[in-house]
């Protein structure tokens, strides 16, 4: 009889995710017994397959591309985090067997920019790059720490504009094309699109970085991003990915389901050791 609790992400594809070797870092860590594994789910047979997972004893799922607004409806209850950014990467049954989700991604982001990289947001120009979930997610949490100001700049410009309309009850916040961004400047950019997936670039100058400015990936991989090149090609004070990030919504998500905080700064450099190893 398998008596560890059982955890799992979901997504599609999911072989490349880093996830279960994360949580089994931060179980060992932490002395939990539980077991973590990925599982491709398409997002047709997400709910179903949930609703086994759940059904067969399952505490806890993380999910990811495409599955965080479907994880969102499934779920009985949202946080507020969850709530406002319409999607869940995070699901955990509570003790009257109802489903919690939760979105532990933009808690994630500022807490690697502040506490791994010694960043301050107060007062910061704040320019996010994409309209989709990512940036959804994060413009809470960042708002939260007082930026003067937020653009989100967008291919498709309405989805930005509508994006910034639904938080400007919250602080500084405006929506626009990449084509409006001329003579702004920036001290933190953020690239939350997909194209460093596919190796591309939205369309940038070397004046939206303000002195001393950051740029800040949420996409990673074992090889420089195309924005975290960008980023070091003109002079950013530090051109970050998003593999700090990763781990530390990963913490958060284990923080709610184990009630323990694990230590990610041992996991961040395993990660960034085995990533240099895979470069050579
Ligand atoms: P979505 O598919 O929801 O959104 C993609 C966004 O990228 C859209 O705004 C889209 O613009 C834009 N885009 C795509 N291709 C291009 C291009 N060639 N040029 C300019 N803009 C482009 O994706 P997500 O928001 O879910 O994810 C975005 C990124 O964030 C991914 O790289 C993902 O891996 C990363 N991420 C990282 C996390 C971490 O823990 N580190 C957590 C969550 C996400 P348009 O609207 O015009 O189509």
């Amino acid at each position: 009889m398998n008596l560890k609790d059982r955890y799992a992400v979901f997504g599609q594809p999911i072989a490349h995710s880093k996830s279960p070797g994360i949580h089994r870092i931060f179980a060992q860590q932490t002395g939990q017994f539980l077991e973590y594994t990925a599982q491709e789910v398409p997002a047709k047979s997400f709910s179903t397959t949930a609703e086994t997972f759940f059904a067969q004893g399952g505490k806890g799922l993380n999910c990811t591309v495409p599955l965080k607004e479907l994880a969102w409806a499934f779920a009985d209850r949202k946080t507020d985090r969850a709530q406002l950014s319409k999607a869940a990467n995070t699901l955990a049954v509570q003790a009257d067997g109802s489903v919690l989700g939760d979105n532990t991604d933009g808690c994630g982001l500022v807490r690697d920019l502040l506490i791994n990289h010694a960043l301050t947001l107060t007062g910061a120009r704040i320019l996010i790059l994409g309209a989709g979930g990512a940036s959804r997610g994060i413009i809470v949490p960042l708002l939260e720490q007082s930026p003067r100001s937020i653009v989100i700049a967008n291919r498709t410009v309405f989805k930005a504009i509508n994006l910034a309309c639904e938080f400007q009850d919250r602080g500084s916040i405006t929506g626009c094309g990449f084509n409006e961004l001329q003579h702004s400047q920036f001290d933190l950019i953020l690239n939350a699109t997909s194209a460093s997936l596919s190796g591309r670039l939205p369309p940038l100058e070397a004046s939206f970085l303000a002195e001393n400015g950051v740029c800040y990936d949420l996409a990673y991989g074992d090889a420089p991003t195309a924005f975290v090149r960008w980023g070091r090609e003109n002079h950013a004070f530090k051109s970050l990915d998003g593999l700090g990030m990763l781990v530390e919504q990963a913490a958060e998500a284990f923080f709610i389901w184990r009630g323990i905080r694990p230590e990610t700064q041992p996991v961040i450099e395993l990660l960034n050791l085995q990533r240099s190893k895979n470069q050579h």
